[in-house]
């Protein structure tokens, strides 16, 4: 069989976006995801596209270019799976309100003040005004997946032991020079442990309705604009459960009661639950580049552990996009854009969702306990 140039392993938005960089590129691309495509967190994701409000960190700006750079590339090439519903944020309580009135000058992106009263108009209950983001929207999540790897090969399996043979990565008699991991929270086909990915679960429910509403909402969840009779309630936040496991209505009839302080239920229901687990990294920025051959790096450079800070070694063309975090479908693009730009053209990874940032401070933490 003719080689790859590159496998990708998951079929989520991050393995998604890169393989169809990669394609962009010119490459030959084979996906393999053991569930199928976005099955994992990528599939229960509401999916809101919506820049971050705070005070101007550097998270925060990454994640605005990376939303401003997702909704152009989905209104640009899947139009039909990205509403430009625009989506309003809407501080928690009095003290979260305070400070939305700090981070309006960090608002980089098209804004609008949106008071209790216009709310009220919305037919959106808060006593507090929030910000509205015109560009924001919500894509069809598992769509616009299947969307992305139009065209690119994809076969479901399960990888378990990749094997660097004579210059290229061979699973399961596929074969390809480079391989991309963008596993989500399963992050353990390799000693990663310096990346920490550590997964987040979550729920998304859909329920029918009559009720007519505009706009998407955030607040400590988030609330779609009725699409085809559609509203979609979800949120991510439950950090105890460890391993996926299958999804019970109850908590998506739990977002609908949360719902209820925000907008009117009364109608609601429930038709699909969903749920998953979202990947995250412990800096909250994503994880991007080369995997680090830490088993050599740890034999040979024992010092590290006392702050040594040798070159780093890496694991042959062997690469990582993952720990998208609760923002998977506004750092997609972006993200998939600069794995395929590695790869393909070495052009070096933003050092802000470098992994390389993460492993001499692993050592440290780590080897010392
Ligand atoms: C309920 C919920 C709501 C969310 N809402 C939003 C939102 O509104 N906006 C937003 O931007 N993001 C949201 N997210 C976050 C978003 O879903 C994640 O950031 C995104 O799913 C990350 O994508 P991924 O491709 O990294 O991981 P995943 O989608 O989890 O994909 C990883 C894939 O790898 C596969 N895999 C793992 N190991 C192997 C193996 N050994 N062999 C083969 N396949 C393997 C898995 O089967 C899986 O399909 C939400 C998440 C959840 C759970």
């Amino acid at each position: 069989m003719q080689p790859y140039d590159t496998i990708v392993i998951g079929a989520g938005v991050a393995g998604a976006c890169s393989a169809y960089f990669l394609r962009q590129m010119g490459q030959r691309v084979l996906v393999l995801d053991k569930s199928g495509i976005a099955k994992g967190g990528s599939g229960a994701a509401g999916a809101f596209v919506s820049p971050k409000v705070g005070l101007g960190s550097n998270l925060q700006k990454i994640t605005n270019e990376a939303f401003s750079f997702a909704y152009r590339f989905y209104e640009a090439h899947f139009p039909d799976l990205y509403h430009r519903t625009g989506v309003i944020r809407i501080p928690k309580d009095e003290l979260d309100s305070k400070k939305f009135l700090e981070y309006e000058q960090y608002n980089t992106n098209k804004y609008d003040i949106y008071s209790s009263d216009k709310m009220q108009q919305l037919g959106i209950t808060t006593p507090f005004a929030g910000f509205y983001f015109e560009e924001a929207g919500v894509c069809d999540a598992q769509a616009l997946c299947a969307a992305l790897l139009e065209g690119i090969d994809f076969v479901q399996t399960e990888v378990k032991n990749p094997i660097f043979d004579q210059g290229m990565w061979v699973i399961e008699g596929y074969r390809a020079q480079n391989l991309l991991l963008a596993t989500g929270y399963e992050n353990t086909l390799f000693d990663m442990r310096y990346m920490g990915v550590r997964g987040t679960w979550g729920t998304r429910g859909d329920f029918a309705t009559k009720r007519r509403q505009e706009v998407s909402l955030h607040q400590s969840l988030s609330v779609s604009a009725s699409m085809n009779g559609i509203i979609k309630l979800g949120a991510t936040h439950e950090k105890s459960v460890k391993r996926a496991r299958d999804c019970e209505d109850k908590e998506a009839l739990g977002l609908q009661e949360r719902a209820a302080g925000l907008v009117d239920v009364s109608d609601f229901e429930l038709t699909a639950s969903f749920c998953g687990m979202r990947a995250g990294s412990h800096d909250y920025f994503p994880l991007l580049g080369k995997v680090v051959d830490t088993e050599y790096m740890l034999e040979r450079f024992p010092e590290v552990a006392k702050g040594a800070k040798p070159p780093l070694r890496y694991l042959e063309n062997l690469f990582v996009c993952n720990g998208l975090g609760g923002r998977g479908f506004v750092f997609g693009p972006l993200m998939g854009k600069i794995a395929a730009d590695l790869i393909v053209k070495g052009v070096a990874v933003d050092s802000r969702v470098d992994a390389d940032r993460l492993f001499l401070k692993w050592c440290r933490k780590s080897l010392l306990q």
